[in-house]
């Protein structure tokens, strides 16, 4: 089961494993929110860096490397110096695909190509079943659609 203990084992194995250098200090991880277009975030709150895993990668049809990706992906924004205590080393956090430079030089080629793959066959039409009312047409579509069952009812 993908709870919070199962979470926080992941980001300390991902980080002592793969980032061993970069001084871990006053972040902590959690699930939160539903986003069709976002895996993950970092930001500063009041209790630290907060490294957030979108809510519904908790389902186990999301492959676990996504989410180890995904968790991977916010702490090289941690080690660049966005939102944490580490000087900034980049104007901008994605700049010249830093991100993926150095998850690469990790040995997360694989999940990179399987992310992208997983991206563009699997997520949205999972996306569309876990929230369904979320995932709605655009009303100019429906409008569009209800145009054309009348056409050919
Ligand atoms: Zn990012």
């Amino acid at each position: 089961m993908r709870d919070d203990t199962w979470l926080k084992t992941r980001f300390e194995q991902i980080w002592s494993l793969f980032f061993p250098e970069v001084e871990k200090k006053n972040v902590f991880i959690r699930w939160k929110g539903h986003w069709k277009n976002k895996f993950g975030h970092i930001k500063r709150t009041k209790k630290g860096s907060e490294i957030a895993i979108n809510l519904l990668f908790k389902d186990l049809r999301v492959p676990e490397d996504i989410v180890k990706l995904t968790i991977a992906h916010e702490i090289v924004h941690y080690m660049h110096g966005f939102h944490s205590h580490l000087p900034r080393q980049y104007d901008h956090p994605h700049q010249g695909g830093i991100v993926d430079k150095v998850l690469k030089e990790k040995g997360f080629s694989y999940a990179l190509k399987q992310e992208r793959q997983w991206y563009k066959t699997e997520w949205l039409p999972l996306y569309k079943e876990l929230c369904p009312e979320k995932a709605q047409p655009h009303p100019r579509s429906i409008r569009r659609r209800s145009m054309w069952s009348m056409l050919f009812k």
